[in-house]
């Protein structure tokens, strides 16, 4: 405080004791000491907003996540009052929207704060995707993922730290933010960013890079590196949930990719949420209206009579009741004969052509079957 009153005679320049606080960092209690710079008493407070960053004295980011927390959201719900609600924004804009527009403000700074788990803001992010697709709120959630082909949001820290790691190795020795790494690399028995750092290259198979604190590749080498090495690990995690979960049934057979789905890109809106709402399980078909009833699984028969369960595959490929329709897919198709019974195909997994088809199937079925219950 002496030296930078001594700078501040130097340079004529005088600070303002206003909004000039103290935090003392540590765990240590809250001291007597008084600080005055520049012959005025400075108060002590517990955090201050630095750079945008709520710097807290016990180095806990709690303050600054329900602060982000609060933004993202509420730009989030601007976002969406401009137009993904009533449809008129593909879902290919409106996942521009999130990625430029909302994610921004729930990743600032986030190479220095983002390894803990954050389930709060995971949640904005399928309340964003759920939004984007139309889908009922207990729609699971790997479905939001895998349908937009979105990582966690920890996922994104992580990518974000690893870029930044490379940014710091290649920083000249004599700025504040490397003195502040080499210093801290040496202190390996508290949990620092370091400590954080060093597990995730060691759990994406990186972890040589560590070891010699050096990278060999370019900016854009590395973060392809990363960037791969990440998707496969979410993947992984992903698909182990998508084939645990009973209500994903259908889901599984179709989705093993963690990427985009190409039939969100139709601009039939009506058929494409009907159509993922039938990939993903919680839908309008006995098999979980029954489920929600409490009817045991065997007992949540097709209403028209066919004796077996209603599930996606009955309702799209074989109820009698919508038949007349799926001869029309298979002229559509060139007459193949079997092609309509493909459960991929009626899913969405087929040309653009064959899509449009599928989905005029899935509006009309479904109106039947509405009109007729
Ligand atoms: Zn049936």
């Amino acid at each position: 405080m002496k030296i930078a009153t001594e700078w501040g005679k130097k340079w004529r320049c005088s600070f303002n004791q206003d909004k000039s606080k103290v935090v003392v960092f540590g765990q240590r209690k809250r001291g007597e000491t008084r600080w005055t710079l520049g012959g005025k008493e400075i108060e002590q407070v517990d955090s201050y907003k630095y750079l945008g960053l709520d710097l807290k004295g016990n180095l806990k980011w709690n303050m600054m996540r329900d602060r982000i927390t609060k933004k993202t959201r509420r730009t989030m719900n601007t976002a969406w009052a401009m137009g993904i609600q009533s449809g008129h924004l593909s879902v290919v804009a409106a996942d521009m929207v999130w990625k430029v527009l909302v994610r921004p403000i729930a990743e600032y700074g986030a190479e220095v704060w983002g390894e803990d788990r954050w389930d709060e803001m995971e949640k904005i992010q399928r309340d964003m995707g759920k939004r984007i697709l139309g889908l009922e709120q207990s729609t699971c959630n790997e479905v939001i993922l895998g349908e937009m082909g979105w990582w966690t949001m920890k996922a994104r820290r992580d990518m974000l730290r690893l870029r930044y790691w490379r940014k710091l190795l290649k920083m000249n020795r004599k700025r504040i933010p490397r003195q502040v790494y080499d210093w801290e690399v040496g202190r390996t028995t508290q949990k620092t960013w370091c400590t954080y750092t060093k597990r995730l290259l060691v759990e994406l198979g990186l972890g040589v890079k560590w070891e010699n604190q050096k990278i060999n590749e370019n900016c854009s080498e590395w973060s392809k590196l990363i960037e791969e090495r990440i998707q496969t690990r979410e993947e992984c995690r992903w698909r182990k949930t998508v084939t645990e979960k009973p209500k994903l049934r259908t889901y599984r057979l179709v989705k093993t990719k963690l990427e985009f789905e190409e039939y969100l890109k139709t601009d039939d809106v009506k058929g494409r949420r009907l159509l993922t709402r039938l990939r993903s399980g919680t839908n309008f078909l006995r098999i979980e209206t029954g489920r929600r009833e409490g009817l045991p699984s065997g007992e949540r028969m097709c209403w028209f009579g066919c004796d077996v369960t209603e599930d996606e595959k009955h309702f799209l490929t074989e109820c009698h009741l919508y038949e007349d329709l799926r001869k029309e897919i298979r002229t559509v198709e060139g007459g193949g004969g079997t092609r309509a019974t493909d459960l991929g195909l009626m899913l969405g997994s087929g040309s653009s052509e064959s899509l449009c088809t599928v989905l005029e199937y899935i509006k009309r079925a479904e109106a039947r079957r509405r009109r007729i219950l």
